[in-house]
């Protein structure tokens, strides 16, 4: 740039246009753990120009997602793009992400709006599999986001008002971890909305159905048989080695006997977001994206999160260190620097099962009970940290205690939460 002869304010203009112009345009598509975090640690370098583009206008903190069906607030696991993002050098658009133009190197929405980027990041997430189960996509509720949680709990008060009675059974269906944590909950939660809406106690029934033939199994066997014992204490009955193979208005299909339900909780089965297949991407037999020792899928794409081939993906403390690792990356290599290989880090595992207690798992390590517990909450404060100042993470880690029920006849009769539960 020739700067001799201008004036210094033209300089300044020209200095900072030529800036501007020069910038890595970064667009990073899903608003996520792995996203978000992409984002916040590029927002500070000058060197780019980011764009988060998600199909939501809120980050949804997965983890209690649980609570928020069983009676917690929906601000303990929903934060709005704009407010996590406020002040931050990052442009939002909301919009689904559909094709890729490798050519042009841009991406086109649903709605037909073109990004443009020289770097793209993708950290979509998995999205819910149903296995072409006949029913269940229609008629199961879901806990993969705030709009699934807050549908079922509103059907669980529904059901209580017009039927004044609980449902015959409550199903959840996968006994990972998620099933687990929901499973555990409604016990609790259930007996404390009867009590609400003035039905006499009966015996609730909860069944969590696993088709493996044990809980949990990607983890290790003695801390499925001790969350077993937990669940079985809370009152919880668990089936496992027992498929899935429909369900109809009244009734889950399950093996050969059909269990009356009119609440069908699916958390059984999650699968890769479908914009990779659509885009012909590369995937592993395990259906991940295939992607090299830097996270990139192809040349300066990058597949972070649940979809990337890594050996601890599907858990949101690797997203949240995907998406640290490939900003610092990019970082390193627009000042010039040799990019990092990717190093996985195991995650530490928390299970929640009632209030109170938890299951930690680390290698050897296990803790169960109310130090589990307490684990689980410095846990989800430091996750919170990760993306929010200290002061606005803790009060959204404090949410927690606040119960949420959006009922016309809970509403104004809102109990102390952590009341033990009440097992018949
Ligand atoms: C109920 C539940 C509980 C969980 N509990 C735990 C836990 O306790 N501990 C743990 O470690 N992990 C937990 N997980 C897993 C963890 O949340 C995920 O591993 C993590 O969210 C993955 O991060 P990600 O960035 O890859 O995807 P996500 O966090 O899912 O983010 C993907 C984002 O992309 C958006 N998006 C998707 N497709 C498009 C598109 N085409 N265009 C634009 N935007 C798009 C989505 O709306 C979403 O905002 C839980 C998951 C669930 C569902």
């Amino acid at each position: 740039m020739q700067l001799a002869g201008l004036s210094k304010q033209k300089k300044l203009y020209l200095k900072i246009e030529y800036i501007i112009m020069t910038k890595e345009k970064v667009l990073i598509i899903g608003g996520g753990f792995a996203g978000i975090k992409a984002a916040l640690d590029l927002s500070s370098d000058e060197h780019f120009d980011i764009t988060l583009l998600s199909n939501k206008d809120a980050f949804n903190y997965y983890p209690t997602l649980y609570h928020v069906a069983t009676g917690g607030s929906r601000a303990n696991s929903y934060i709005p793009l704009r407010e996590l993002l406020d002040g931050k050098n990052i442009r939002i658009a909301q919009g689904e992400a559909v094709s890729l133009d490798r050519k042009t190197k841009a991406i086109s929405t649903k709605d037909g709006v073109v990004f443009n980027y020289d770097t793209l990041v993708l950290a979509l997430g998995v999205v819910t599999n149903y296995f072409n189960i006949p029913g269940l996509k229609e008629l199961s509720y879901g806990v993969k986001s705030i709009e699934d949680v807050e549908r079922l709990k509103a059907h669980l008060h529904n059901q209580l008002i017009n039927d004044h009675h609980p449902d015959l059974n409550y199903v959840v269906v996968g006994a990972g971890p998620t099933g687990i944590e929901l499973a555990a909950a409604l016990p609790e939660y259930l007996h404390r909305l009867m009590k609400q809406h003035s039905i006499d106690p009966v015996p609730i029934h909860i069944d969590l159905i696993e088709a493996s033939p044990r809980l949990l199994p990607n983890l290790p066997r003695d801390s499925a048989r001790a969350i077993q014992r937990r669940l079985r204490k809370l009152g919880v009955r668990i089936y496992c080695g027992k498929a899935v193979q429909g369900q109809t208005a009244n009734e889950l299909i399950v093996g050969d006997k059909p269990i009356q339900s009119h609440t069908v909780i699916w958390t059984a089965g999650t699968g890769i977001n479908p914009f990779f297949q659509a885009n012909q991407f590369i995937l592993t037999p395990k259906h991940h994206v295939a992607t090299d020792i830097y996270l990139q899928a192809e040349d300066n794409i990058f597949v972070l999160g649940d979809n990337a081939n890594t050996p601890f993906s599907g858990m949101a403390q690797t997203a949240l260190r995907d998406g640290a690792f490939v900003a610092e990356n990019l970082k390193r290599r627009a000042e010039g620097k040799d990019m990092k290989s990717y190093k996985a880090v195991r995650p530490i595992t928390i299970i929640p099962a009632g209030s109170g207690w938890a299951a930690v798992i680390y290698g050897k390590l296990r803790i169960y009970g109310r130090l589990g517990w307490a684990l689980r909450q410095a846990a989800d404060a430091r996750a919170y940290s990760d993306y929010e100042p200290w002061l606005k993470a803790g009060r959204q880690w404090l949410s927690y205690y606040n119960v949420e029920d959006n009922c016309a006849v809970c509403q104004p009769k809102r109990p102390a939460p952590f009341s033990e539960p009440v097992i018949k």
